[in-house]
C-alpha cells in the first residue's frame, strides 16, 4: 500500500478511538481528508427514518433540502458501492492503476446490510483517483460507520440517562414542596431542558378554562385551539404538522392541566411523544400530590419542610403577641431574614441543594433564638422571627450572631460543603403600631441590608432608640 493511503487509514483509525461527538467527527474526517486530497466539500448525512429525510450531521442535525442531489445519491448507494459524478457504480472486483476523473463522490454508511447515510466528497476540479483509491474510500467508509453508529449510540443513552433523570427530579420535587405556584415553573424548567428543541408550556385548568402558568406568555393562537378540543378522553392532541403536541395532565379521569410542547425546528418525533407522554404523566403525580397535600396543610402550623412555624400560624402568633405586649408594656421585636443569592444556589447545585440549605439555615436560626422566640417560614428563602420581650440593642446583637453563624456554619450538600449568608431587617415594635407595619419596617429595613452589600444587619431608623 502507498504510504500515503496507509498514513490516511491509520489516521482514520486513529480517529476512531477518540471519545467525540459527531460534530468534531466531522471536523476531525475534513482535517485528515485535507492531508491524503485536495477537495471543496466534505459532508456526512444520516437518514432520519421518522422524518424520512437526510440529516447534515455537521450542522446541528438540520434537515437538508429535499431537492439536494444527496436523496438521489442515498438511494443508488442502496445498491452500489459508490455514486461518482451523480452515476452509481459497483466497484470491479480487479484492482488497478486505472485513473478516473471526478468532481464528486458519494459512499454509503452502512449497518450491516442496511445502508443508514452516505459521506458526500466534492473537489474543486477534476481529481485523477484511481481505483484502488476508492477501495480504499470503501475502507475507510466501513470504520466510520461502525463508528458513528457507536456516538448516535451514546448520544441515544445520554437522552436516556437525561430522561431518567428529569423523571425523577419531577418526583423528587414533592418529598418536601407543595405550593404549585413552586412548582409547576420548576416543572416547566426541567421539561424546557431535557426537551430542548422544543419549547414548553405549563397550563392548569381553573373553571373550564386553561390558564398558562410556565412561562410568562404564550402568543401562539395555534396552540389555544389546540386545548380548547382536549376532552377527558383525549390521550395527547397533535397538530397536522406534527410540530404542536398537547399532553393533558390528568387526576382521576378529569383534564386538571396540559403540558404542550412546540417545536422550534421540525416536527415532534415518536420518541419525543413517548417521552412526552411519560413526563406528563409523573408531571400529573406531581402535582395531583401537590394538590392533596396543600389540602392538608391548610390545617397544618408547620412548615414541612423546616419545621418552622408556617405563614399562617405566624400570622396568628403575630396577633397574640401584640395583644400580649401592647397589654403588658413590653418589648418586642421583628426580625426578617433573607438568605442572600438563592436563586444561584438552586441555579448552581439543583433545588434539591437548595431545599438543604433552607433546612440548614433554619436548623441555625432555631438554635440561636430563645424558647419565647417566635421563627417562621414567611415564604420561599424568607424568614420572619418574633423577638418578645426584647429591646432593638439586644436584637442587634442576636441578629449580628446570628447572621455570623451562618456566614461560618458549613452546609453538607452530597458532593461538597458550602457557605451561604443571610440579610436581616430589624425593628422595635412602637407603642400604637399594628403587627403588620411592625414588619414592613423590618422589611424595609432587610431592603436596606441587601441594598448596602448584603450578609448584614440593618435596623430600621425609625425603631425606638
Ligand atoms: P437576593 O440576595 O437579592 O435575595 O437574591 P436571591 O437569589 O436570594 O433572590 P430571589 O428572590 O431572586 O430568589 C429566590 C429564589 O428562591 C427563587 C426561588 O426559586 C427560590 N425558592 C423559593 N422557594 C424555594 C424552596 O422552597 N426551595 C428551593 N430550593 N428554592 C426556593
Ligand atoms: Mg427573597
Ligand atoms: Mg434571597
Amino acid at each position: 500500500m502507498n504510504t500515503k493511503e496507509f498514513q490516511f487509514l491509520s489516521n482514520i483509525s486513529e480517529l476512531t478511538t477518540k471519545e467525540i461527538d459527531i460534530s468534531e467527527l466531522c471536523s476531525e474526517l475534513k482535517k485528515i481528508f485535507s492531508e491524503y486530497i485536495s477537495f471543496q466539500n466534505l459532508s456526512l448525512y444520516i437518514f432520519d427514518d421518522v422524518t424520512n429525510t437526510l440529516r447534515n450531521c455537521a450542522d446541528n442535525w438540520c434537515v437538508i433540502d429535499d431537492k439536494d442531489d444527496a436523496y438521489e445519491a442515498f438511494e443508488n448507494l442502496k445498491e452500489h458501492d459508490f455514486v461518482i459524478n451523480k452515476k452509481a457504480y459497483k466497484l470491479p472486483p480487479q484492482l488497478g492503476d486505472i485513473k478516473i476523473k471526478i468532481t464528486s463522490f458519494a459512499i454509503p454508511l452502512v449497518k450491516g446490510e442496511k445502508v443508514f447515510g452516505l459521506i458526500k466528497i466534492d473537489f474543486n476540479n477534476e481529481e485523477a483517483l484511481s481505483i484502488f483509491a476508492l477501495q480504499v474510500m470503501k475502507i475507510f467508509a466501513a470504520e466510520i460507520s461502525l463508528k458513528i453508529q457507536n456516538i448516535v449510540l451514546n448520544e441515544q443513552s445520554k437522552i436516556n440517562v437525561d430522561f431518567h433523570d428529569s423523571m425523577k427530579n419531577i418526583a423528587k420535587i414533592i418529598e418536601t414542596q407543595y405550593e404549585l405556584n413552586y412548582i409547576v415553573p420548576l416543572i416547566g424548567e426541567m421539561l424546557d431542558r431535557f426537551i430542548s428543541d422544543h419549547l414548553i408550556y405549563v397550563f392548569l385548568k381553573q373553571d373550564e378554562n386553561f390558564n398558562l402558568v410556565w412561562p410568562k406568555a404564550c402568543n401562539d393562537t395555534r396552540i389555544y385551539e389546540i386545548l380548547s378540543k382536549l376532552n377527558n378522553d383525549t390521550e395527547y392532541l397533535m397538530t397536522s404538522d406534527n410540530k404542536i403536541g398537547a399532553f393533558p395532565l390528568m387526576s382521576d379521569g378529569e383534564i386538571t392541566g396540559c403540558i404542550v410542547a412546540r417545536s422550534t425546528l421540525d416536527s415532534l418525533s415518536k420518541r419525543d411523544i413517548s417521552y412526552l407522554e411519560q413526563l406528563t404523566r409523573q408531571s400529573a403525580i406531581t402535582i395531583n400530590r401537590a394538590n392533596t397535600y396543600s389540602k392538608v396543610l391548610q390545617y397544618a402550623t408547620l412548615d414541612a419542610l423546616t419545621n418552622l412555624n408556617n405563614r399562617r400560624q405566624f400570622e396568628v402568633r403575630l396577633g397574640q403577641e401584640i395583644a400580649t405586649t401592647k397589654r403588658q408594656k413590653n418589648p418586642l421585636c421583628a426580625m426578617m431574614i433573607d438568605i442572600d443569592f438563592f436563586k444561584k444556589v438552586n441555579d448552581t447545585y439543583g433545588h434539591a441543594s437548595g431545599d438543604i440549605v433552607l433546612r440548614t439555615v433554619a436548623q441555625i436560626i432555631k438554635e440561636h433564638l430563645r424558647e419565647s422566640d417566635i421563627p417562621s417560614r414567611y415564604g420561599g428563602e424568607e424568614f420572619a422571627i418574633l423577638l418578645p420581650f426584647t429591646h432593638i440593642e439586644e436584637a442587634q446583637i442576636v441578629g449580628e450572631r446570628l447572621r455570623k453563624a451562618v456566614e461560618e456554619t458549613p452546609v453538607c450538600l452530597d458532593k461538597m460543603n458550602i457557605n451561604v449568608t443571610i440579610s436581616m431587617g430589624l425593628a422595635e415594635l412602637d407603642s400604637n403600631e399594628s403587627g403588620e407595619d411592625l414588619f414592613k419596617r423590618a422589611d424595609k429595613a432587610l431592603y436596606e441590608a441587601k441594598e448596602s452589600g448584603r450578609n448584614r444587619v440593618c435596623i430600621d431608623k425609625n425603631a425606638k432608640p
